[in-house]
């Protein structure tokens, strides 16, 4: 293809530009054309430039307070020429923006990553096919489908436009909707007036339209600009900026505390450079350095487990949101059920008829009253109405019966097949005219075709709306008599309150297209019902049960019968016998007050029309909830954006809904969400765990100076000495409580409450306690070895290694925040024991090894201080183990 020279597409008739691509509506583009062409275009990808170039992102690693005063400090003790410990503390600055930097960068990547693994599908015509492919395959020339609910794959032409709607917000700002048309606009046009361009990114709304692909990736005019988005999510969450609060609080505790250090011992006549030593020592023992990369990798990796069970996280912060969730509002069809339709019950000509068979294999047959029945008079016409009126295929490969299209509709061809009607035999023998599609809000499906030389029109949809409309009904004879309007919809109910999802069919002769909803508003001829089976999932059964445990509401909204809600309810225990159901027209009666109420009753919600999940969101917000509602389609979307999390489906789902989910679920399964909240839970505890078990190293070592400078005795610790605690074990020993696995019991207690701090009465005591614990006995043993006439680096060594094991210890504690540790398995965390090992390893050489010793003015010690080092560590882990069984098994 000669590349196109120009851009004004939006100026020109689209057939110039079919011409220019050498492509044609009708056929699109030629496979081997579209591959030719991705090999010189590339993939139509815009790769995520991060917002902030490296540079600035490594810079601003140390844009830290707590980072601020290790500088200084390293500034102090390069001023006073203590040139070994500014250098390890300006190393340590160093290697600590370094795995921020990388950290943050991996984290980053990932949830880019993930966002892309949820696959963006679009519907192009290649060779005179049409076919689903994954937009990043799309090429200039090919000619691409949209329907309301997907999301612009690239900047497109529009040659057919009906009702289409778009919002292009991701590129103008302007969230309301414009409408699109085919013709011709000014060449000096801005963006915003091009309304026969569709551009890559935006969001189909509404309608239906084709477009010619006229630039793809980066030559979009959405990738032009992506330099200018910020394309990745932010990595802040409410816990990352709770931790910011925190560090600020810490910076002026720390320098409170240096300055009375300082203060105190330069009164009693010590000398200056000592005590601005102690004070450098104190600032960078007080320092959780390892906290925040800490913080950043427990996240990721939950991000990473959750993906693993099918959760695909699109915004950070819902990880920890998810651990406080306290209801889940569902979906029905897909997502607490199979989405696996069977017909078992009809109703024509006033007689029921029963389906036999199971999937959608079509093997089975229709009987009444036990004897086969054939496909004649009214119930001909009954699954005639329901192949014609119909969008799905039915096929067998290799032996199993697979579907394309809408479940629901996949069913009705089953049942026309088990009474011996082929649906390929009849659609030709009764072309379709026009249509109109199905709709949640409006219920039905209509569709014009030419019968038997007549004109007709053909409806489905929920049975309220499809009788309401019906003038007259086929008798048992076929004859058509007046509608007895009351005896179907007892019928209805009864096959309702089996479970099963009702659609009622009728028709009426017209006299020629186009089709108009105004023509359907009554004198139908009812034709009857087909009634199916959607088995609940036995995976959303278990989850159901386990959220109870959990403390965890689950709310079903459904588009779906009261009846069949409330049956379906029942089986996977959402609801009880006698539950009260709320019917969307219920629902729009109750002003905000009202509806407040009837959300803390009432679990089944039924014939909900999207738009209304909204008002339910904000309902259970209003009575203090954390929410997360699934979804699927456009009309979803500001549901979805409300919800603390909006869930949207990865398999079913439009693209506009995945756009305004925090999560999206792969397998469209409710046991994924529930999966996802254990793990939030799993996260948060694993967060709160390296928490607990640093902080207290931390104080411990502030403490220990503060003491020594007050008591006017050598520091115990060199600050450097303290760096090499603090980092070495970090790493080693904390990272490791990321990857425990999660307790047993997370789904055994109640959600945290929003807004409870992380650290609790219980936790802040424990961690002043072990604190406490770790001075007594670093100081105790620093002085006792002193007392037996050690050298300073021998006693130090003690001190140090006091402070190691104590941390090793403690871990122990750590890893179950509630019991004892080996209520955690003894091995279920490889890490944990790698980590000790190796760390085992290290202190060895820091008390063995020359360079170290030089380095780190250690020395080696003897066995019998090892013994005294041990037993200070073993009686740190069994006082806290008793603390903890003292309040009460936290
Ligand atoms: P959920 O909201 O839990 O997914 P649902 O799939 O039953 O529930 P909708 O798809 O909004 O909800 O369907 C609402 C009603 O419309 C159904 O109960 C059915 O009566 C009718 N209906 C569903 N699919 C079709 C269809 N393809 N054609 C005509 N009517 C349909």
């Amino acid at each position: 293809m000669p590349s196109p020279p120009q851009t004004d597409w939006h100026a020109r008739p689209h057939e110039e530009a079919f011409e220019a691509f050498e492509s044609s509506p009708h056929d699109g583009l030629a496979e081997e054309v579209a591959a030719a062409r991705l090999a010189t275009h590339g993939p139509n990808r815009i790769e995520a430039r991060a917002g902030r170039g490296p540079l600035l992102r490594f810079a601003l690693q140390f844009h830290q307070p707590l980072i601020y005063i290790l500088i200084v400090s390293g500034a102090v003790a390069a001023f006073l020429g203590e040139w070994a410990d500014a250098g390890v503390i300006f190393g340590v600055v160093m290697v600590n923006a370094l795995i921020g930097f990388i950290q943050e960068g991996r984290a980053e990547d990932a949830l880019a990553a993930l966002a892309r693994s949820v696959a963006s599908d679009v519907t192009v015509l290649r060779g005179g096919q049409q076919r689903r492919i994954d937009a990043v395959t799309l090429v200039p020339g090919d000619v691409v489908r949209l329907a309301a609910g997907d999301k612009v794959p690239a900047d497109l032409r529009l040659f057919d436009a009906r009702a289409l709607q778009l919002t292009e917000a991701a590129l103008t700002g302007e969230s309301t909707s414009v409408a699109k048309h085919t013709g011709v606009v000014a060449s000096d046009s801005g963006l915003a007036e091009r309304a026969n361009l569709a551009f890559a990114g935006t969001l189909v709304v509404g309608g239906q339209g084709g477009g010619l692909v006229v630039a793809t990736g980066r030559a979009t005019e959405t990738g032009r600009i992506a330099d200018l988005l910020d394309a990745t999510e932010s990595l802040a969450t409410p816990l990352t900026r709770a931790m910011a609060r925190f560090s600020n609080y810490l910076l002026v505790l720390i320098l409170g505390l240096a300055v009375v250090g300082f203060v105190v011992g330069s009164l009693r006549g010590e000398p200056l450079v000592d005590m601005l030593m102690a004070a450098v020592a104190l600032a960078v023992g007080a320092i959780p350095e390892g906290l925040p990369a800490a913080i950043t990798v427990t996240l990721a990796i939950g991000v990473a487990r959750m993906a693993r069970r099918r959760a695909i996280i699109r915004r950070l912060p819902a990880v920890e949101t998810l651990g406080s969730t306290t209801v889940i509002c569902s979906d029905k069809t897909g997502t607490l059920t199979e989405n696996q339709m069977t017909v078992r019950a009809l109703l024509a000509g006033g007689q029921r008829f029963a389906v036999s068979g199971d999937g959608y294999a079509p093997e089975g047959v229709v009987t009444r009253d036990g004897a086969p029945a054939h496909a004649a008079g009214p119930l001909r016409e009954l699954l005639v109405a329901g192949v014609l009126c119909n969008d799905a295929g039915l096929a067998e490969q290799d032996g199993v019966w697979g579907i394309t299209g809408d479940p629901t509709e996949a069913a009705l061809l089953v049942a026309a097949r088990k009474a011996g009607l082929d649906e390929h035999a009849l659609r030709k023998a009764a072309p379709r005219l026009d249509e109109i599609a199905f709709d949640s809000a409006r219920q039905y499906m209509a569709c014009l075709n030419q019968l038997d030389g007549r004109h007709v029109v053909l409806l489905k949809g929920a049975p309220e709306v499809i009788l309401s409309r019906c003038t007259h009904m086929l008798d048992g004879d076929g004859s058509a008599v007046p509608a007895d309007t009351d005896a179907v919809v007892s019928v209805g109910r009864a096959m309702a309150r089996d479970g099963l999802r009702v659609l009622a069919f009728a028709q009426v002769e017209v006299e020629g297209g186009p089709l108009d909803a105004a023509q359907l508003a009554g004198g139908l001829c009812f034709l009857g019902l087909q009634a199916m089976l959607d088995p609940p999932r036995q995976a959303a059964l278990r989850a159901i049960a386990s959220c109870a445990g959990a403390g965890v509401g689950v709310k079903m909204i459904t588009g779906d019968h009261a009846d069949t809600a409330l049956a379906i309810a029942r089986e996977l225990g959402i609801a009880a016998e006698g539950d009260k159901v709320l019917t969307g027209r219920q629902l729009a009666a109750l002003d905000d007050a009202g509806l407040c109420a009837a959300v803390r009753e009432v679990d089944v919600f039924a014939r909900v029309e999207p738009e209304q999940k909204l008002r339910l969101v904000q309902a259970l917000q209003a009575n203090g909830e954390v929410v997360a509602m699934t979804g699927d389609g456009v009309n979803d979307a500001p549901a979805l954006k409300a919800a603390n999390i909006g869930v949207a489906m990865g398999a079913g789902g439009t693209e506009v809904a995945k756009d305004a989910a925090a999560m999206v679920l792969t397998d469209d399964n409710f046991a994924t969400i529930e999966a996802a909240i254990e793990e939030g839970r799993g996260v948060y505890d694993n967060l709160v765990k390296f928490i607990i078990w640093t902080l207290p190293t931390n104080f411990g070592e502030g403490l220990v100076i503060l003491f020594a400078v007050l008591a006017g005795v050598t520091l115990p610790i060199t600050p450097l000495q303290i760096l090499w605690i603090n980092m070495t074990t970090a790493v080693l020993l904390g990272l490791a409580l990321a990857f425990e696995p999660i307790q047993r019991d997370v789904m055994a207690r109640p959600p945290r409450a929003p807004g409870t701090p992380i650290l609790d009465g219980v936790l802040i005591r424990r961690i002043v306690l072990v604190g406490l614990l770790l001075l007594v006995a670093a100081f105790g043993l620093f002085l006792r070895w002193r007392g037996l006439g050690a050298s300073l680096e021998e006693a130090r060594t003690v001190a140090v290694n006091v402070f190691v094991a104590g941390e090793i210890a403690y871990l122990f504690n750590c890893r179950n925040l509630r019991g004892p540790f080996w209520r955690c398995g003894w091995w279920s965390n490889p890490w944990f024991w790698g980590g000790i090992g190796a760390m085992v390893l290290l202190q060895a050489l820091f008390t063995y090894l020359p360079v170290m010793n030089r380095v780190f003015a250690s020395a080696p010690i003897s066995l019998a201080a090892w013994l005294e080092i041990g037993t200070a560590a073993l009686a740190t882990a069994l006082v806290v183990g008793l603390e903890k069984r003292l309040s009460q098994g936290r």
